[in-house]
Parts: structure tokens; C-alpha cells; sequence
């Protein structure tokens, strides 16, 4: 099944690039507008991926991410911040707030596929293993 990433953006151009790049390459996508709305479509569809812009119009994305990291239903999904503002000391403010990975706006191509892909890897392998220690359990 195609790996689920959920984009939480509210300017749609930037909603469509990302939206055209992460189809293309076989994901699915689910979107939203808002940091609330993103909260209910990762609490309702627990995507494998949530990509975070920081600035959003009623919550911020960093807001958003700790109410994730906060919820047990989703605090193991991944999410990766996109930030316009990189200036000095964004890493460390996303991290602080939960974030599982970062990138700067505005967002390439090749740098987005490889952060998505590196946390969706990550986690099939982790599945992977689990898998194999339970078969070598019986
Ligand atoms: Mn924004």
C-alpha cells in the first residue's frame, strides 16, 4: 500500500508543488489548511508521514506538533517541519517542539523526496525486524 503523508499548508501553491511532487513519486496525500484541521486528519487517518509548515493561521505548526507528540494515538507518527523563516535557531526551536525532522522552505524536490523517504524506510524496516524477531520467537 502507498505510504499516506499528510501535508498540513495553507498557501496553495505551496499545497500544490508538494502535492504534485510526493503523487508523482507514489504517495498518496491528505491535506490540510490549518494546524486544527491538520490535527483531526492525523488523529481520523494516522498517516505514516505528517509534513508541518510552522506558520499557519490559527495554530502554529510547532503548536500542532506538540499536540501530536502529546496524544498517544499520534505521537509515533513522524512529523517534518517546513519553515520559510530559516533563520538561526529554527532547527533547534522545531525539535524542541516535537518535530522529527526539518526542512527549509523553499522546499527542492530532490531534498523533500529524500527526508520523506528516509522516515518512511525507517519505519518499514522497523516493521520489518519486528516481523523477523516474532517469526524466530516460535
Ligand atoms: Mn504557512
Amino acid at each position: 500500500m502507498a505510504a499516506r503523508i499528510l501535508y498540513v499548508e495553507d498557501n496553495a501553491q505551496n499545497m500544490r508543488l508538494v502535492r504534485k511532487i510526493l503523487t508523482a513519486t507514489g504517495y498518496t496525500v491528505l491535506e490540510a489548511v490549518d494546524g486544527l484541521s491538520g490535527l483531526s486528519v492525523a488523529a481520523a487517518e494516522k498517516p505514516d508521514l505528517i509534513l508541518m509548515d510552522v506558520n499557519l493561521p490559527d495554530i502554529s505548526g510547532l503548536e500542532a506538533t506538540g499536540r501530536l507528540k502529546a496524544d498517544a494515538t499520534t505521537q509515533h507518527i513522524p512529523v517534518i517541519a517546513l519553515t520559510a523563516n530559516a533563520m538561526h535557531g529554527d532547527r533547534e526551536n522545531c525539535l524542541a517542539a516535537g518535530c522529527d525532522g526539518y526542512l527549509a522552505k523553499p522546499v527542492m524536490k530532490a531534498e523533500l523526496l529524500n527526508a520523506v523517504e528516509s522516515y518512511i524506510k525507517f519505519k518499514s524496516d522497523m516493521g520489518v525486524s519486528a516481523s523477523v524477531s516474532a517469526a524466530s520467537g516460535t
